[in-house]
This record gives structure tokens, C-alpha cells and sequence, in this order.
């Protein structure tokens, strides 16, 4: 790579002044270094609510990601417009000579990026990209005959052979500290209204930028070793919230995958199998990028939901009657997250007993969630689906009831998410439809009035989903 006078990184996925790929990269190989954050006007227009609690994380991220570039002697621009437009007329503006930035690999991002790249030539800028946010990429783990994997644990055990600690080193930014170009004009931060959205409540239910996700991952660390059981209740905290610093690189991967190794206990074991599933879903949008509107297995094309747009307001409404489901739904709702055991339990019902198309669930989730990531959040659905690689088989169907027993089996979770369930003795807190009226006047609750009765009968349900599935095999 040529050696530049002048060059811009560009943040996208990847807020953090450490351990950052393309950051290192555009310091290693010029001068001077300007760093840039836009708010991408093509992004945030289409996002349905004005209170989106991402960009709330975002935001209060890239004001942390500017006071630490403050701190190495740089800045961070600011700017809030389309990135096609703005990045090419930045880096005219700042006379640069290249523009770094790490890899995103989400269609629409990859479709952009060949925009710039290709505005950029025009005027003579160079356009270089990393990989960063994970630790294998694109064709990086193949299987012997050089296909991509579509099963999981082969991937996963081709990818523990290939990791060396050479993937795993850190890439220093400090030590180019005085490569930063410093800020000479009081550069301004936009507010959260002048990029047109409204505050959330995401500062009380989790710490942004990487300051944040430091204290989650100590938290974690200190029961990481419990990982492989806690995970399952959703009324523990037994999972590490990580999953949206990863998805705006607030955290390293490789610092994780060196911590998760060197723990040496099957908590961390459990969990760094975890990542690799994330890996495992980003290589398969890369290599059938169908997925994104279609079945993996394309058979699965042919199933005939039934898409019944009242069932679905209720499952999006936490109104199925299920308790557990209900619990989910607020949870998401309510919050931005929901717990693994739940997404499959709420997908599945979705699917299997509303009988409604996968794809409606997903794009419900990509509004809804904070760590909505296209890969993982295409490959979970499609897993609870059945449609999907190494998928969930259409013939095991979740049952609300002995996975909200199994899984919540006080119901602690439940009660947290629907306080009119409070006073529901255990016995029933998982089928409070089952009560008799006396039971129901003892819990302070009338089941159809306070709280739904259930809108589908599992057992029915489940029935003409088989039927459903089977006419397709
Ligand atoms: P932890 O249990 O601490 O796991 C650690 C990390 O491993 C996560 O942060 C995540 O990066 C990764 N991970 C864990 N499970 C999976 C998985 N099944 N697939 C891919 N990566 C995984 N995850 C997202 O990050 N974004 C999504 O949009 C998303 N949508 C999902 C939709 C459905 C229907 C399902 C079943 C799962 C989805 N997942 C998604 C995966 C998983 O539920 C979340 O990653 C996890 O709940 C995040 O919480 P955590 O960080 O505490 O997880």
C-alpha cells in the first residue's frame, strides 16, 4: 500500500478507538488521519419510529468514540446526510488522498460502498477496506473440497482449526496517537433532534459505547463459567447482552474470541460456539445471498401460510394468550431485547402455530430489536422456520407450554413482563386459561377480560402445520 499525506477512516460498524482494523491500517500508512461518523440520512428515513432506540446507542456511542479520538489527539467528524454524497464530498473538502473503512457486509452496505469507491476514483481517491468485524470472512473457511459450509458444527470445527493467535492480535491504534489530524475548528456534534429522532429509554436498560460494553463483559466474565446452563432462563442473567456492541463494534471480536479461549471452561467454550454461529450466518449470506427474501431450501417456497393479519396484530400486540409468548412480546416491545430461549419460542409460535410466513416475524424483529443484524436475524428465523441450513426439522414444534415450564418454570420472567399474572399461582402461571372461575377470583384476574384466553389450540395447530410442511416434501 502507497503511503499517503492525508487520508479519512470512515466509522460505520465499528465505534471504538482500539482494536479497530481499518482505523489501524489508515494510521499505519499516513501522516495525518481524519476520522468521520455519518448519520445516513438513506438509513434513518426509512426507520419506521422516531424513538429508535438504536440510534439512541448510536448516537450517545459515537459522542463517547469522539471524546476518546479527543483524548489520542483527534476528533471525530460529524455529519448527518446521504454517505454516497457525503463521504466523496468530505474527502474533496479535507484534500485526502484515500479513505479507509472496515468491511460491512449487509447488501444495501455493499452496494453503497461500490458507489463511493467508484465516486472516489473519479477524483483520484483510493479506496481501501478491512476486515474487522468478524474473524472470518467470505471464503476464509471453505470445506475441503472448497464449497462454503451449510452446516453448522463441520464449520465450526473447520473454523477452530484455521484460528491461529495471529487472528486474533489487536490492531494498536494508540501507538500512531500523533498520526490524528486534531480538530481547529470546534467541530459540532449533532443533537439527537437535529438528526431527527427522539431520546429512548435505552440508557436504563444498557450501558452504550465501548465504556458500556466493558462493564458488560466484566460482568459477564465473572459467570461465564455457568454460560452453558444459565443461558436457557430467560430469568437469569446468564447470557452476556453483548449481542448490539457487537453489531456496532463498541466491543472487538477478537478481544472476546482471546478471552472466550482463555478461559478454558465449558461456559466459554458454550459461548465462543456462539460467536461462531454468528460467523456461520455471516458467510451464509454471503454465499446465498437468496436468503434475504427466500427460503435457503427453496422447497420451502411452496408452503402455503395461511398469514391471518388479525392473529399476527396479537402475537405482535403480546396478546396469544400464551403466557410465555405474551412475556416475549413485551419484552421486545418493551425494551428492544429479547433472550434467545424466547426468540425461538416466539418465532416458532409465529410460524408453526399462527402459521404465519417467516418473513413477517423477521421483518417484526428488524424494526423491533437493538441488536437487529440481517445475518443472524435471517438465519434465526428461518432456523425456527425450518427453511432455513441446519435448520430446526419441520416435525419438531416448540410447545409453549413444556418450553415456558421448562425454561420459566416459576414463572418469574413471565410475571416481570405481565403483571397482571402476578397473583397466578405457579401451578397455572404457564396455562392460566385452565383456572376456574373461584381460581381466577382468588388470582385477581378474569382469564378473557384481564388476559386473553389462547387464540390458537396448540394441539390443532400443530396438526395443520404437519399437514402444511408435509404437502412441500
Ligand atoms: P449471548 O448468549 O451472550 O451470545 C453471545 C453472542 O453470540 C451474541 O451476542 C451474538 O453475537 C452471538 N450469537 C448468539 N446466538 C446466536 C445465533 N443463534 N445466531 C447468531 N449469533 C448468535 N442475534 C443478533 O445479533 N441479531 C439478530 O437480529 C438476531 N435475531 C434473531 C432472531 C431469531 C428468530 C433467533 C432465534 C435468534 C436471533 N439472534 C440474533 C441470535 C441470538 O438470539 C442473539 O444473538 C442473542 O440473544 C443476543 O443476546 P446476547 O448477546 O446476550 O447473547
Amino acid at each position: 500500500m502507497a503511503s499517503y499525506k492525508k487520508t479519512l477512516f470512515w466509522f460505520r460498524r465499528d465505534l471504538r478507538d482500539y482494536d479497530n482494523a481499518g482505523l489501524a491500517a489508515a494510521l499505519a500508512n499516513s501522516d495525518q488521519v481524519y476520522c468521520v461518523f455519518v448519520f445516513d440520512r438513506e438509513i434513518l428515513d426509512a426507520l419506521p419510529k422516531k424513538h429508535d432506540r438504536r440510534v439512541d446507542f448510536i448516537h450517545r456511542s459515537v459522542l463517547e468514540l469522539d471524546t476518546a479520538l479527543r483524548k489520542l489527539g483527534g476528533y471525530l467528524i460529524m455529519r448527518h446526510n446521504g454517505t454516497s454524497v457525503e463521504i466523496p464530498a468530505l474527502a474533496k473538502e479535507l484534500h485526502v488522498d484515500a479513505v479507509f473503512t472496515n468491511h460491512d457486509y449487509e447488501p444495501l452496505a455493499v452496494q453503497r460502498d461500490s458507489q463511493v469507491a467508484a465516486q472516489l476514483k473519479k477524483t483520484g481517491v483510493a479506496f481501501y477496506t478491512f476486515k474487522d468485524q468478524s474473524i472470518f470472512e467470505k471464503r476464509e473457511v471453505l470445506t475441503q473440497s472448497g464449497k462454503p459450509f451449510s452446516v453448522f458444527t463441520p464449520y465450526k470445527n473447520a473454523w477452530l482449526k484455521r484460528l491461529t493467535d495471529e487472528d486474533l492480535a489487536p490492531h494498536d491504534v494508540e501507538i500512531y496517537r500523533d498520526r490524528f489530524a486534531a480538530d481547529t475548528q470546534k467541530t459540532h456534534a449533532p443533537t439527537l433532534a437535529e438528526i431527527g429522532f427522539e431520546p429512548t429509554n435505552i440508557h436504563t436498560l444498557l450501558p452504550a459505547g465501548t465504556s458500556g460494553a466493558k462493564q458488560l463483559f466484566t460482568d459477564f466474565r465473572s459467570h461465564i463459567a455457568e454460560y452453558k446452563e444459565a443461558r436457557n432462563f430467560p430469568a437469569v442473567r446468564g447470557v452476556s447482552y453483548l449481542s448490539i456492541h457487537q453489531r456496532f463494534g463498541t466491543i472487538s471480536i477478537r478481544e472476546l474470541v482471546r478471552i472466550a479461549r482463555a478461559e478454558q471452561n465449558v461456559g466459554a467454550d458454550t459461548w465462543l460456539s456462539e460467536l461462531i454461529w454468528r460467523e456461520f450466518y455471516f458467510q451464509i449470506l454471503h454465499h446465498y445471498p437468496h436468503v434475504v427474501s427466500a427460503a435457503f431450501k427453496s422447497e420451502y417456497d411452496k408452503l402455503r401460510w395461511e398469514n391471518d393479519e388479525n392473529l399476527f396484530k396479537a402475537w405482535c400486540e403480546a396478546r396469544t394468550g400464551y403466557p410465555i409468548v405474551d412475556a416475549a412480546m413485551r419484552q421486545i416491545n418493551e425494551t428492544g431485547y429479547m433472550h434467545n430461549r424466547l426468540r425461538m419460542i416466539a418465532g416458532s409460535f409465529l410460524t408453526k402455530d399462527l402459521l404465519i410466513d417467516w418473513r413477517w416475524g423477521e421483518k417484526y424483529f428488524a424494526d423491533n430489536l437493538n441488536d437487529f443484524d440481517l445475518a443472524a436475524n435471517n438465519g434465526g428465523w428461518q432456523w425456527v422456520a425450518s427453511t432455513g441450513c441446519d435448520a430446526q426439522p419441520y416435525f419438531r414444534i416448540f410447545n409453549p407450554v413444556t418450553q415456558s415450564e421448562k425454561f420459566d418454570p416459576h414463572g418469574k420472567f413471565i410475571r416481570k413482563y405481565l403483571p397482571e399474572l402476578t397473583q397466578v399461582p405457579d401451578r397455572y402461571i404457564h396455562t392460566p386459561w385452565m383456572m376456574s372461575p373461584q381460581q381466577q377470583q382468588a388470582a385477581n384476574i378474569a382469564i378473557g377480560r384481564d388476559y386473553p384466553q389462547p387464540i390458537v389450540d396448540h394441539a390443532v395447530q400443530r396438526q395443520k402445520v404437519l399437514e402444511m410442511y408435509t404437502a412441500v416434501k
